[in-house]
């Protein structure tokens, strides 16, 4: 039976306190509103870091630090980034997969990203899904465009990444493929038959859209302040479980199971 997954990117790279100030920055914060997150519904958590000025960060002591909170608190599945932020090197990025986490990002193409952009070469594409394999950990294949789903394509032909796949639709990031209902379905059906995705749409109202259109097409949805720091039009979202709350609350109405942790780890094959 289907049963939708809820990811929670609880903090992001780019958002910040000005944006909203309820934003976790610190390792404690973070992994309490990991934990709330979970206590909502929340099955993965998807996990990037921040300085204590709350700039981003791949630093692995942060990474460690805060894992190791959130462990102490919950067993929900870890997600870490390997995008990073605009500007990092493919090894500053690559830092926190040495801590073997379940699953972490993996950014499937190069692209505009607002007035910056991310770089994603094949070469760097490759390195990342190596070491991904080497050390037994999930891909999520993130797809900001048309051309990154032919790039998963590639890495997966060259063996470097192996089934089940778990593909993430990032839509709406400025620069990038924008959200709407045809693009998502388009998406999906350019991927492997059998694959799980996740649609992450970006900005409040494509956040919410992306919810409806991942029940509707059975896959899975993303939440949380990296995506979206609004709970509705002009009305800044209180916290990460808010707005998972808001998730579990669509998906009963539509009828729609939520799975939890070990669920994930069950169809996604993880490492346990
Ligand atoms: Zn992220």
């Amino acid at each position: 039976m289907y049963r939708t997954v809820i990811t929670c990117a609880i903090t992001g790279a780019e958002v910040t306190r000005k944006d909203n100030p309820n934003l976790p920055v610190t390792p404690e914060e973070i992994a309490d509103s990991a934990f709330a997150a979970h206590q909502a519904g929340a099955a993965i958590l998807h996990l990037h870091v921040r300085e204590e000025d709350g700039s981003p960060t791949q630093d692995l002591n942060i990474f460690k630090k805060t894992i190791e909170l959130v462990r102490r608190k919950c067993d929900m599945v870890i997600e870490v980034t390997t995008g990073g932020a605009v500007g990092m090197t493919l090894e500053e990025r690559m830092q926190p997969l040495q801590l073997e986490p379940e699953m972490a990002s993996l950014d499937c193409g190069t692209m505009n990203f607002g007035d910056d952009c991310i770089i994603n070469t094949l070469p760097m594409m490759r390195e990342a899904a190596r070491a991904m394999q080497r050390l037994n950990i999930r891909p999520t294949l993130e797809c900001f465009d048309l051309s990154h789903i032919d790039g998963a394509g590639q890495l997966i032909k060259e063996g470097l990444v192996r089934p089940p796949f778990h593909y993430g639709f990032v839509l709406n990031v400025p620069g990038g493929v924008r959200y709407d209902a045809v693009t998502l379905e388009f998406f999906r059906r350019r991927i492997p038959a059998d694959s799980y995705w996740t649609a992450m749409g970006i900005g409040g109202k494509a956040n919410l859209m992306a919810i409806y259109s991942a029940i509707s097409l059975g896959g899975f949805m993303r939440v949380g302040f990296e995506d979206n720091v609004y709970y509705s039009r002009g009305v800044l979202a209180e916290s990460n479980a808010q707005l998972v709350e808001r998730a579990v609350r669509i998906a009963g109405e539509c009828g729609c199971q939520i799975a939890s942790s070990d669920d994930v780890r069950q169809m996604l094959q993880l490492r346990s």
